[in-house]
């Protein structure tokens, strides 16, 4: 599965990048998905960041 961060949403809590730095990390204060890992939607740790994002940003898409 793909993962993405709508920005309009994000208000960069980082809670994302705690929980998967490998795929997530900080930018300009927001959270983003790391250049190159936008298939990593079913690794468990950013199944459970997109579960767990305050603001819901994060969506996971076949
Ligand atoms: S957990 Fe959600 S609100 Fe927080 S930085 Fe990540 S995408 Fe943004």
């Amino acid at each position: 599965m793909k993962v993405s961060i709508d920005p309009t949403l994000c208000y960069g809590s980082a809670e994302c990048v705690h929980r998967a730095p490998s795929v997530f990390e900080f930018v300009d204060e927001y959270g983003v998905v790391r250049p190159g890992r936008e298939n990593s939607g079913d690794d468990p740790q950013v199944r459970e960041a997109a579960e767990r994002c305050p603001s819901q940003a994060i969506s996971l898409t076949e």
